[in-house]
């Protein structure tokens, strides 16, 4: 059979089966969030164009060659958010959310789309968690949402990633700065690509973050930022790496880190791993002091990071991580018949209200298709209803795990006898991994 069509390039299917590795890390992430004060915020999927050029920055690789603009029937232009931040910001300022006092702390699960050459960890659709701290420029700030990112990756059970820390300065560090690369890179000119010759006069700190191995190898030796800081920013980052101690956060600094969005100052920060290739950054984040003043707010300092989804469950089911249990069926009722049919159903919808996980036969099947099928889909229980049980008003309950039998009452009786077998069921369970865990320690 030939379908008439596939899914985009980049894009990804999450199929029933897994849906659960993604709850495990989104319920996780978000109670992290919620336990520091980060509460949800939600934005649209598109924007503003001019919203993603304006914070993201001109020069970048993510406005020149990645965003998926949109057009709509006529004047406005439109972009798919390819970041989280810029929403984010347009919308705290929007609802007069930075009024509310500081820091106001929000947190989003989102996806992002970008134009991208897809490989295994880059989609062109893909997700983040990300945070955003707003109104500090206290380097205890910094430590706090590094922490925050941290400690969702420990929780997630992830080992051997490591963090770098980096700070790209302010405007005036940067000034002089600037200068040196375009001094530098001027040499070689003629050998950067296209872009990054473009990049020369208006942003020559992008071309250190260019994909080109040409443009990387010339950027190898290019002046670090971290010589040209300003007394501020020097005094900000080593403030900044006596809290991450006091944390107990190791870290090492990687002078090369500048980061793809412009936005950014000060404080830059990436966690990675070498355990899922070449694109090992499962998070990137920093400060951006000076976005809100660019998108007409008065200046706020700011702070932040963007985890990629994707990369974080790719890392987790190469290391063997734990994912939460997805929840399997309770009570399989398999029926004979129109009037034991109808009555799986009443004693479905009954059990349900009192919170049971309850499946019974929607195709009209015989009995041994539908045990079958309460075996695949891994039922604890499977109750049989044919039109003996009905006239008796009795019927055997199975316990799929051990195979045995018990006799149930199909009268008011029935809720609470279901429970009690449910309830030994999961005692019997408990005890298996007891035994299980003291013959371990033998
Ligand atoms: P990279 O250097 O890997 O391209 P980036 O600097 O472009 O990352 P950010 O814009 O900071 O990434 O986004 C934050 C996080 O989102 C990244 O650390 C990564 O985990 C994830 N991410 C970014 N781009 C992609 C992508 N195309 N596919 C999957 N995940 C991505
Ligand atoms: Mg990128």
């Amino acid at each position: 059979m030939a379908l008439i069509t596939q899914r985009p390039k980049g894009t990804n299917d999450v199929v029933p089966a897994q849906a659960y590795k993604w709850h495990t890390v989104e319920k996780l992430v978000a109670d992290t969030a919620e336990q520091y004060g980060f509460k949800e915020i939600r934005v649209p999927t598109f924007e503003d164009t001019g919203l993603f050029v304006r914070s993201v920055g001109e020069t970048t690789d993510v406005v020149q060659k990645e965003m998926y603009s949109v057009t709509a029937s006529g004047d406005a232009k439109f972009t798919l958010r390819p970041e989280g931040t810029a929403g984010t910001m347009r919308a705290m300022l929007e609802n007069g959310i930075m009024n509310e006092g500081f820091p106001q702390k929000a947190y989003y699960i989102l996806s992002c789309f970008r134009h991208e050459k897809p490989q295994a960890g880059r989609l062109r659709e893909f997700h983040q968690f990300g945070c955003e701290m707003v109104g500090t420029a206290s380097p205890r700030a910094d430590a706090e949402v590094i922490s925050l990112a941290k400690n969702v990756l420990d929780r997630l059970g992830l080992k051997n990633i490591q963090l770098n820390i980096n700070s790209i300065g302010c405007p005036t560090c940067r000034a002089e700065y600037h200068k040196a690369l375009k001094d530098y890179f001027s040499a070689r000119q003629e050998e950067l690509c296209d872009t990054c010759k473009g990049r020369l006069e208006k942003n020559p700190m992008r071309i250190l973050d260019c994909k080109s191995p040409i443009c990387q190898g010339i950027a190898k030796d290019a002046p670090l930022i971290l010589d040209y800081l300003c007394g501020d920013c020097r005094e900000h980052f080593e403030q900044l790496q006596k809290n991450l101690s006091v944390m107990g956060i190791e870290f090492e600094i990687n002078p090369k880190i500048v980061r793809g969005l412009d936005y950014y100052t000060r404080t830059v920060f990436e966690f990675i791993t070498t355990d899922i290739g070449a694109q090992g950054t499962v998070c990137g984040g920093g400060r951006y002091d000076g976005l809100i003043e660019q998108l007409g707010g008065q200046k706020t300092p700011a702070l932040g990071f963007g985890m990629g989804l994707e990369r974080l469950i790719l890392t987790m089911e190469k290391q063997g991580c734990d994912f939460m249990e997805p929840k399997t069926c309770d009570l399989y009722i398999a029926s004979m018949g129109e009037t034991a049919a109808d009555k799986a159903m009443a004693l479905t919808m009954a059990l349900r209200d009192e919170g049971y996980f309850v499946e019974y036969d929607l195709v009209g099947r015989g009995i041994k298709p539908q045990m079958k099928y309460a075996d695949k889909i891994g039922a604890k229980f499977v109750l049989v209803l044919g039109d003996n049980e009905i006239d008796t008003g009795e019927a055997k309950l199975k316990n799929m795990a051990t195979g045995e039998q018990t006799d149930i009452k199909l009268d008011n009786s029935f809720i609470d006898s279901f429970s009690n077998s449910l309830v030994c069921e999961m005692f019997k369970g408990l005890d298996d991994e007891m035994a299980g865990l003291l013959g371990a320690d033998k």
